[in-house]
């Protein structure tokens, strides 16, 4: 039977028999994830142990997102030896959903999974940067320093900041959406799909993300219906193999009016651009019509191009000396995990130029007061 724990340092979520470090305290074990929250853990186990652990803490740079760029950027700020610490509500980011990559250097095919559990063991294992599993809530400069506060009750400070919070799923807005939340409606193919074996499945949404979903979910589910508002838009490959399934059909220019159900979802309200609104009676509903920046914190702080991304310069500065971003949540172009992977490298190395030069200038400025 697998035992999950929390790691006390860093709040992610662990299995007993796979935590890498453990320690005794009175009669309480507590596990980690590795040895660098381990160490952490022993020179002050009071400062983690007060429920909620509110921490206060100065780093020359924090890295708010755990996905490709900012997993890249934590290595890279460690390389340099920069104090760091990265905050993520999730490690991995997108590319936990994504099927089958075919696109990463190294590997023929990989599962985004496994790919971002390279990443994080690379990070944490032979490179151990400060981490902690929280969202950051704000992000205001005042006189001269970063301040970051988290939904943990996290205070942090730091001389540079490094944004890489992705995108965020993109939603039908249509009523049962919300209310059928993990009750049928479902925005991770990669994590539910299993649940639908055997059973009639909507997937609404006919870009990559929406043909990903279809070939997960053909060999285990019955009947499959794909609903596309306009015409498919995803990858030639993609689309062709998806008219392949013969348990699937595709219904495009139709729009999702309604998802039915009392307890569960029961249904799928929809109206084509041609013919009458009708019902579809599905058990499951997978929406993937794409994701819109996550870029919020950087409010007051940066400029924003018409989509919402960060607008950012070619050693991803922004308009506030000392704060940076990449990957999907800026105009960078090409989203792809192998970009966010160059983007958040370029951050980091340019944020150890910026404390660098900082440091020259103002050496009083770059002593780490941990409070
Ligand atoms: C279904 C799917 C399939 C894909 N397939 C491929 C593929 O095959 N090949 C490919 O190259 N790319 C693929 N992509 C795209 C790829 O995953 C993204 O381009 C890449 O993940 C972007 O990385 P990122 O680090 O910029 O952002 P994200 O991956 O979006 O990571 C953002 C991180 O920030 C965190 N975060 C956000 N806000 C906060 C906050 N306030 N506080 C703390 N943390 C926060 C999130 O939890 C997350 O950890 C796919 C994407 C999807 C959705």
């Amino acid at each position: 039977m697998r035992t999950v724990t929390h790691d006390p340092v860093c709040q992610m979520e662990i299995e007993r028999e796979q935590a890498v470090a453990q320690r005794l305290l009175g009669d309480t074990a507590f596990y980690f994830c590795s040895p660098g929250c381990a160490e952490l853990f022993d020179r002050e186990p009071e400062r983690y142990l007060a429920p909620p652990s509110p921490s206060r803490a100065h780093f020359q740079l924090a890295i708010i997102g755990g996905g490709p760029a900012g997993l890249t950027a934590a290595l890279y700020a460690s390389i340099q030896r920069i104090e760091t610490v990265l905050i993520a509500d999730r490690i991995g980011g997108q590319a936990v959903e994504s099927v089958d990559m075919q696109n990463y250097m190294g590997f023929q095919v990989i599962e985004g999974r496994d790919l971002i559990a390279r990443f994080r063991d690379q990070l944490l294992q032979s490179h151990f940067v400060e981490h902690r599993l929280d969202r950051v809530t704000s992000l205001r400069v005042e006189s001269g320093r970063f301040h970051l506060e988290t939904e943990r009750g996290g205070h942090f400070m730091s001389d540079a900041v490094f944004v890489a919070t992705g995108m965020k799923e993109r939603v039908l807005g249509v009523p049962g959406e919300e209310r059928l939340l993990h009750r049928g409606v479902s925005f991770s193919v990669v994590q539910d799909a299993e649940r639908f074996y055997g059973r009639d499945v909507a997937i609404v949404g006919g870009g990559n993300s929406g043909l990903q979903a279809v070939a997960r979910l053909a060999p285990i589910a019955g009947r499959l219906f794909l609903i596309a508002v306009g015409t498919l838009s995803g990858d030639l490959a993609d689309i062709a193999r998806a008219r392949s399934f013969p348990n699937l059909t595709i219904l495009e220019h139709t729009a999702v009016r309604e998802v039915l159900g009392t307890e569960r979802v029961e249904g799928i309200r929809v109206m084509p651009a041609v013919g009458e609104e009708r019902e579809i009676p599905v058990g499951g509903v997978f929406v993937e019509i794409g994701f819109t920046p996550d870029s919020g914190l950087a409010s007051g702080l940066a400029e924003f191009n018409k989509r919402g991304e960060i607008v950012i310069g070619s050693e991803c500065s922004t308009r506030t000396p000392g704060l940076f971003a990449a990957g999907d949540v800026t105009n960078c172009f090409g989203k792809r995990v192998v970009v966010a992977c160059g983007e958040g490298a370029k951050a980091a190395l340019a944020a150890h130029e910026y404390l660098s030069r900082r440091e020259v200038a103002s050496p009083l400025a770059a002593v780490p007061q941990n409070l």
